[in-house]
């Protein structure tokens, strides 16, 4: 039985190209459980892998889509069984081998993550890598002490996946959340996930010229990186963490390490590949607990697997606002 995936090929010339074709269960990498997905996400990542493959995509063909959510079709591993809902991010899916953008996929079965009570498979994909990376940087600046009332916490890219998902968390939680973003459109939307002060980005795009200004923020999410983070950095207050998760702005750090010396400023590292189940797991239940579930209806757009290659261009560019739900159905 064959079944749809958008399928990225790649002519003599080096030139990649995405289109829908039909694909069977034999073509699927080796694992021990196949999902029937439902649906699936767009990411930095995802744009990456549907165009030019950024260095990520060894083999073609190759079906993309980091993010996986779906009920288990068959299993050959003892803690899945038929008719469970499953989530499934990272561990290179979607870049290295087969991913989410299928109506069929078959995984490790230590790459499931059992979807938590109270999300749906749909809630799981408005949430996505993106989301899900959210939660872990908020995770980690609360475990170096961030805690509501010491000042607005800093998000970067915050019109983008994981900065919408993490305004949304942080304000729920109680911080007062500062949002960055070059797109001044993107304000009222901001405004309505919960961050109460907008900042431009190019206020603080620029190189670092004192590597230390005023005491700004209590903490940062930074989906951004390069010049921005290195500005950041010399922005922070007295000990405070910035969790490193993203390059939208470059993968350079401009910076010096007075912010590090002279006021204890902490680098916390966010990587949502390969980390470690009882992580996952808890993340996962986090989201669950801590995402308004109306916050996050609001960053929702839907999409098909045919809106693909056009989406995948858009997120390069830096042109998708908030989350992208693909119904591979
Ligand atoms: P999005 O494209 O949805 O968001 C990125 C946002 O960054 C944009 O919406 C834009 O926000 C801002 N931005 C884009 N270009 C620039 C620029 N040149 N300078 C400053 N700001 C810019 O992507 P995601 O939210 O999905 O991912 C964000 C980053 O996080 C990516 O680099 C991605 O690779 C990384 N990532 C890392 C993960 C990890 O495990 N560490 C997991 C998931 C993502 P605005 O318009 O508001 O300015």
């Amino acid at each position: 039985m064959s079944f749809n995936a958008l399928v990225v090929r790649k002519d003599d010339e080096g030139k990649t190209s995405a289109q829908i074709e039909q694909v069977t269960l034999d073509d699927l990498p080796e694992g021990e459980v196949v999902v029937a997905v439902e649906y699936s996400t767009v990411n930095y990542k995802d744009g990456l892998c549907i165009g030019p493959g950024g260095g990520l995509v060894r083999n073609y063909p190759h079906v993309p889509g980091i993010d996986i959510a779906g009920t288990v079709e068959s299993s050959e591993d003892a803690r899945y069984k038929p008719g469970d809902k499953v989530v499934v991010t990272g561990w290179r899916v979607g870049e290295n081998r087969w991913g989410g953008y299928a109506q069929k996929a078959r995984v490790k079965a230590d790459y499931l993550v059992p979807l938590p009570d109270g999300l749906s498979t749909h809630d799981a994909m408005a949430v996505g890598t993106a989301g899900f990376t959210a939660m872990l940087a908020v995770m980690a600046l609360e475990d170096h002490g961030l805690v509501p009332g010491n000042g607005p916490v800093l998000v970067t890219g915050a019109a983008g996946g994981v900065g919408s998902v993490a305004t949304a968390i942080l304000a729920a939680r109680g911080y007062e959340v500062a949002g960055v973003t070059g797109r001044p459109e993107s304000a009222d939307y901001m405004r309505g996930l919960g961050a109460t002060q907008i900042v431009a980005r190019e206020d603080i795009n620029e190189t670092v010229k004192r590597p230390l200004e005023a005491e700004s923020w209590a903490g940062c999410v930074d989906a951004v990186g390069g010049a921005m983070l290195a500005r950041v950095l010399g922005q922070m207050q007295y000990g405070a963490s910035v969790a490193a998760v993203g390059l939208a702005g470059g993968a350079g750090l401009p910076a010096t390490v007075i912010p590090f010396l002279l006021r204890g400023v902490n680098l916390l590292g966010i990587d949502s590949v390969m980390q470690p189940y009882d992580n996952r797991l808890r993340a996962w239940q986090r989201v669950a607990s801590d995402l308004p579930m109306d916050k996050l209806a609001t960053m929702i757009r839907p999409a098909t697997l045919s809106d693909l290659p056009q989406l995948g261009a858009d997120i390069l560019k830096g042109q998708v606002q908030g989350r992208v739900v693909v119904d591979v159905n």
